[in-house]
């Protein structure tokens, strides 16, 4: 549920409230906005003996129970739009945010190349898999600490933040370490041991969409970062599983505007993973920024014929220079921006 405090309530009114709720052995996530403090109630289904209760106090307004099984990831709850702060970038505000690299780090020269190519077309965010989930033991895993090393040495050059996937959680403090924003990759969004860790961790994560997750079971996965007290966290439709092979996966574009409705969280498309074949990256990329995406998370690759994952999704550097620009006029026609404000195109 959610006690909505009067205009006039002071912190001391707010923490009588919030003790009123700990006291029930329930967790209190008071949100402080501009007009209004709302105090959010975790913990249990909806208790009329506590609404009454709460209710009661003079300073409360009013208390709404949350209709939603996921409650800190629901608008209802929260109704202010998420913004997630990676350095100088916002994401969740009016900048479509690009984010792109290669599926895997494969080794210095590779990443170094994409990385400025990267930059110079405006992406604001470097990617890059150092830990892979593969579906066969015996492809290629990654390079683990050396790539978040590689990737490290990127952004001491380039300047971009680096988002790369942790697997494990015993992983999550070394990957925190040399990274920016830890991905949580389909496979494991249902790996709830990794999320509570991630949520411990104060780096932003990016959770992606389960192979064959409801939207319900996606949103009730980010219950459990937010829960562990991580509330820099966004969403990543990646295309979900259908009995079709003609695309790697059906990109479900519908998920975008309705988790942005349901949630306040900020919600990434990857064109990439969702479709599986490079030629078909541009239109979807194009079509997620016409329906709201926050941003993007895009592969990309100096030599795809060549990449050690991924190669036939993966855009050549060329081709993403190619591909920003269509995707700064459709982000204009929906009142935002791609790349740098200074840069955007007016
Ligand atoms: C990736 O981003 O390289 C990746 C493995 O994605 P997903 O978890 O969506 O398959
Ligand atoms: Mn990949």
């Amino acid at each position: 549920m959610i006690v909505v405090m009067k205009t006039s309530a002071t912190e001391r009114d707010i923490q009588d409230v919030i003790n009123r709720i700990e006291e029930q052995g329930l967790v209190a996530h008071p949100i402080f906005g501009k007009q209004r403090t709302v105090v959010g109630v975790v913990g249990s289904s909806f208790r009329q003996d506590l609404a009454d209760m709460l209710s009661a106090i003079q300073e409360v307004e009013t208390v709404i129970p949350v209709s939603k099984k996921y409650k800190l990831a629901s608008r209802e709850f929260n109704p202010i739009s998420t913004t997630v702060r990676v350095g100088d970038v916002v994401i969740g505000g009016d900048e479509v945010v690009v984010m792109a690299g290669p599926c895997s780090v494969e080794n210095e020269e590779q990443v170094m190349l994409t990385a400025r190519a990267a930059k110079a077309a405006g992406a604001r965010i470097l990617r890059g898999g150092a830990f892979k989930p593969r579906t066969s033991p015996y492809q290629f895993r990654g390079l683990g600490e050396d790539g978040l090393k590689i990737l490290a040495n990127a952004r001491a050059e380039t300047g971009l933040p680096i988002i790369t996937e942790v697997l494990t959680p015993a992983d999550v403090d070394l990957v925190a370490q040399h990274s920016d924003i830890l991905q949580i990759g389909a496979r494991n969004m249902q790996n709830f041991v990794l999320l509570e860790e991630c949520g411990r961790s104060n780096k932003p994560v990016l959770l992606k969409r389960g192979l064959s997750a409801t939207i319900e079971e996606w949103l009730l996965a980010a219950e459990y970062i937010l829960n562990t007290g991580n509330k820099q966290l966004m969403l990543c439709e990646r295309g979900i599983r259908s009995f079709d092979p003609a695309t790697r996966n059906v990109f479900d574009l519908t998920a975008v505007p309705l988790v942005k409705r349901l949630s306040h969280l900020p919600v990434i498309a990857d064109p990439s993973h969702s479709t599986g074949k490079w030629y078909l990256v541009e239109p979807m990329a194009m079509a997620a920024v016409a329906c709201g995406a926050d941003g993007l998370l895009i592969e990309i690759h100096p030599n795809p014929d060549h990449a050690l994952s991924d190669g036939p999704q993966s855009l050549t550097l060329e081709n993403f220079a190619k591909l920003m620009p269509k995707l700064s006029a459709i982000a204009q026609a929906t009142s935002r921006y791609v790349g740098d404000s200074l840069t955007a195109v007016s």
